[in-house]
């Protein structure tokens, strides 16, 4: 089990896609999940202040993430949950107690086999803390909104370049600062800075730590 964690726009999702393929390991985007959570809310018009309304929601909701894609109650929502509007209400369930007792058993459920490399901002301290290897993802602000400004772009989305580093800093402050499995460096990571790094770099740097914490290659 591998864990990488980190702040918005660390490049997590593209050297975790990448480590992943390089070893022959399954990608578990767990982040997914709690998008898919606010994409049902949103959908239902659940307040999420409203917490028997959401937690009534969440009883009857399947969320999965399978060959890549996230389902919520059987549809492929995949597409849907990568708009700026459900990263940020996701973010804010995210600190809910009841969505983080919805989410955390699925994403160990995906986890159980092995094989795996799990992103996102609880894994190595939450979710496996006992995974083999874990990295801390990190970059500045000013590089962390320009990526993520970029995938926003290649997405057909145009963004204001102010407005996509204050969502940056505001959901930093939000993962940060909540009280449940709030965002931190996990005991034993390795913290990698990928600021003025290439893809291949950080994979190239990922890929030593594995192999010096011992873990197996299975392609
Ligand atoms: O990584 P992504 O931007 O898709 O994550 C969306 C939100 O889900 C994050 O801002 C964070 O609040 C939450 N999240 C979390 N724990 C994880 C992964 C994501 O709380 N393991």
């Amino acid at each position: 089990m591998i864990t990488i964690d980190g702040p918005a726009g660390a490049g997590k999702s593209t050297v975790a896609r990448e480590l992943a393929r390089r070893l022959g390991y399954r990608l578990i985007d767990t982040g997914a999940l709690y998008r898919g959570v606010a994409w049902r809310v949103r959908e239902a018009g659940v307040d999420p202040e409203d917490r028997q309304g959401l937690e009534r929601l969440l009883g009857s909701t399947t969320i999965d993430i399978k060959d890549g894609a996230v389902l919520v109650d059987g549809r492929d929502v995949s597409a849907e949950v990568r708009t700026a509007e459900v990263g940020e209400l996701a973010s804010r369930l995210a600190a809910l107690a009841a969505v983080r007792a919805k989410v955390t058993p699925i994403q160990r459920r995906l986890a159980a086999a092995g094989g795996a490399v799990l992103e996102g901002r609880d894994t190595g301290s939450v979710v496996c803390p006992d995974a083999e290897v874990k990295f801390y993802l990190d970059a500045s602000p000013e590089v962390r909104a320009i990526r993520r400004q970029r995938e926003l772009a290649e997405r057909g989305i145009a963004a204001d370049p102010k407005a996509v580093r204050a969502g940056i800093l505001q959901r930093d402050r939000q993962d940060m600062e909540r009280v449940l499995a709030p965002l931190v460096v996990p005991e034993g990571a390795t913290v990698i800075d990928s600021t003025g790094r290439s893809v291949e770099e950080v994979v190239g740097l990922m890929l030593e730590a594995v192999e010096r914490l011992g873990c197996s290659t299975r392609s």
